[in-house]
């Protein structure tokens, strides 16, 4: 019921040059029978890969913006500047940036609350990192999260953002989560979600898993019903890895 996302995450990776490079292999392997592939990219990239995605079902991503659509913030990026160049998804609340940017609960809610006025779909990351995972605290940390980043929003809004589950500890390290540990947190956010809107709004959330994801391991993670997806950062760098997971979910 839930069409799967495959979402690529390159944070600081690839100039214009090497973006357009990668797509051109990446192209017919990123566009598969009831998968939504996006690829979330550098803002300089943008242009040219949404000119080169125009005619595929494959969605380009920024991977943060501010909320309000112009004003004076210096080195900032608007969702209508986004919206003007027809990227369709943006990722807020990455961990990366709540640890080096202070990003916090309120501006995660203010920039999810501001992509769906813009018409962006949101993919809102929350996770816990290792110390609140060794203390148990995941439950209450990615409670914390998902209630604050949705607040105010309605059950339909709800619905249309993707949420992705990271656990910081295993982003970028090699060291996924147990398809069974992310599957039982996914079921938790899902009931979370449940309690702040509906079972309507929970049944049609995207979750994903993001966290090492790659190709020895996410069929473990598509195995899991609560599971709709990984959000990928190192092995979306390479096209052809990217496009086996691309595979594996369709
Ligand atoms: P990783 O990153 O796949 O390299 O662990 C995931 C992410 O940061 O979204």
């Amino acid at each position: 019921m839930r069409t799967p996302v495959i979402a690529g995450n390159w944070k600081m990776f690839k100039t214009v040059e090497e973006s357009r490079e990668y797509f051109r292999t990446f192209q017919p392997l990123g566009q598969k029978e009831g998968v939504e592939t996006v690829l979330c990219v550098p803002y300089p990239s943008l242009p040219e890969l949404v000119e080169a995605a125009r005619e595929t079902d494959i969605g380009i991503g920024a991977q943060n913006m501010h909320w309000e659509e112009e004003g004076a913030f210096t080195g900032e990026v608007s969702p209508t500047m986004l919206k003007g160049l027809h990227v369709s998804h943006v990722i807020v609340g990455h961990s990366e940036r709540r640890t080096h940017f202070a990003e916090t609960d309120e501006s995660v809610r203010l920039k999810t609350r501001s992509a769906l006025d813009h018409g962006l779909t949101p993919i809102v990351c929350v996770g816990e990192t290792l110390e609140e995972r060794e203390k148990e605290r995941t439950r209450d940390v990615v409670r914390n999260q998902v209630v604050q980043a949705l607040k105010g929003l309605s059950s339909e809004e709800a619905t249309q953002t993707i949420l992705a589950y990271e656990p910081v500890w295993a982003i970028g390290t090699g060291k996924a989560s147990t398809a069974e540990d992310a599957g039982e947190v996914i079921g938790f956010i899902r009931q979370t979600v449940e309690e702040q809107f509906d079972s309507r709004a929970a049944e049609r959330v995207r979750i994903l898993y993001g966290g090492s994801v790659k190709p020895a391991n996410v069929d473990s993670f598509l195995d899991i019903p609560d599971i709709d997806g990984g959000l990928v950062g190192g092995a979306s760098l390479d096209p052809e890895t990217f496009g086996q997971l691309v595979s594996a979910a369709s």
